[in-house]
């Protein structure tokens, strides 16, 4: 339930509301509006008896939010939520972002040069995995800690914003430490008690969506990172399980449009992990920026046949430039285009 204030509501009138909201045994979070004050109530599981409110003093109108996650919900939040970054940035609205690095951060060289690499095409966001969540316990695990202060060298060197996965309670301590965006990978969509503590992070988390969760499971997960506070949240479509065999996963691109009409988050594709096939991410960026992404991200490795993860859905440098070119041009006919780096040739 949303309630939602006139404008010239007093701020009496939005604490007997709260006060209301409270006695009946929910949480009311106050939302200031450009025009007016809205009070919105979590805590509830079912229906909300909207009764009480509706007669209050200054009270314009009260609106039942139907689904059941709220905050991530558009019926909540009209307008897209927009994540500002250090580097000028801006993930969600009217512009495409791409984030893109290693699967994992190997060493010195191969982060810095990829980093280079991506900056130079326009990227203006660096991944990297410091803690690899695998599925194999005898794969590459990352560098740990080493990692994340590689990542920050990269940052400092090419104003690329970082991002970078935390796999558990710990790591999150320090990825919220080094990076600019908490990565919560697929396998950790619904650990939920890593969720809380991404809520209570002060950096963006971007949520992956699980293996084979639905929209509705992923949206609640996220709900639970806003529930504790942080409305800086970006999903991310990574591709889902399916009966086919010839590529990693399925990208759901159907996702993309839904998430954006359910939700006032951004969400970005990940066709790097959703195909598994270098050959094939190209075009599936292609595909989700036309469906209405606000961004994405890629795999690129300076020589991917010596990548200790992913290699096999791993971009060569030129490849990623000739993919930042078309997305140059398809985001444009979005109406939301690409930001590019100060550091890319020809912008
Ligand atoms: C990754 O981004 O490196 C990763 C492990 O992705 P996912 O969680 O989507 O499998
Ligand atoms: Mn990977």
């Amino acid at each position: 339930m949303l309630v939602v204030m006139q404008q010239d509501a007093t701020s009496e009138d939005i604490r007997r509301v709260v006060k209301v909201i409270e006695d009946m045994g929910y949480q009311a979070r106050p939302i200031p509006g450009e025009q007016r004050m809205a009070i919105g109530v979590v805590g509830n599981d079912g229906p909300v008896d909207s009764a009480r409110a509706e007669g209050l003093p200054g009270v314009q109108e009260v609106i039942s939010v139907s689904s059941p996650y709220k905050l991530v919900s558009r019926e909540w939040k009209k307008d897209d939520t927009l994540i500002p970054l250090f580097n000028g940035t801006v993930i969600g609205g009217n512009r495409t972002v791409v984030m893109a690095g290693p699967c994992g951060v190997e060493d010195e060289a191969q982060l810095l040069e990829t980093a280079e690499a991506v900056a130079l095409a326009g990227a203006t966001i660096l991944r990297g995995g410091a803690f690899k969540p695998r599925t194999s316990p005898y794969s590459y695990q990352g560098m740990g800690i080493e990692g994340l202060k590689l990542l920050a060298k990269a940052r400092d060197r090419y104003q690329l914003a970082i991002i970078t996965e935390a796999i558990d309670l710990e790591s999150l301590d320090a990825v919220e430490e080094y990076a600019d965006i908490i990565q919560i990978g697929a396998r950790n969509m619904q650990n939920f008690s890593l969720l809380r503590r991404a809520g209570r992070a002060k950096k963006p988390v971007m949520l992956k969506r699980g293996l084979s969760a639905t929209l509705k499971e992923w949206l609640l997960a996220a709900e639970y990172i806003l529930a504790e506070g942080n409305e800086q949240v970006i999903m991310c479509e990574r591709g889902v399980r399916s009966f086919e065999t010839y590529t990693r996963n399925m990208v759901d691109i159907n996702a993309i449009p839904v998430i954006k009409q359910l939700s006032h988050l951004p969400i970005i594709a990940d066709p790097s992990h959703g195909t598994g096939r270098r050959e094939l991410v190209a075009p599936i960026a292609r595909a989700a920026v036309a469906a209405g992404a606000d961004g994405i991200m890629v795999e690129v490795h300076r020589d991917p046949t010596t990548a200790k993860s992913d290699g096999p859905q791993s971009l060569y440098p030129e490849q990623f430039r000739a993919m930042m070119a078309d997305l140059h041009r398809i985001s444009d006919v979005m109406g939301k285009p690409l930001t590019a780096s100060l550091n890319a040739r020809g912008h």
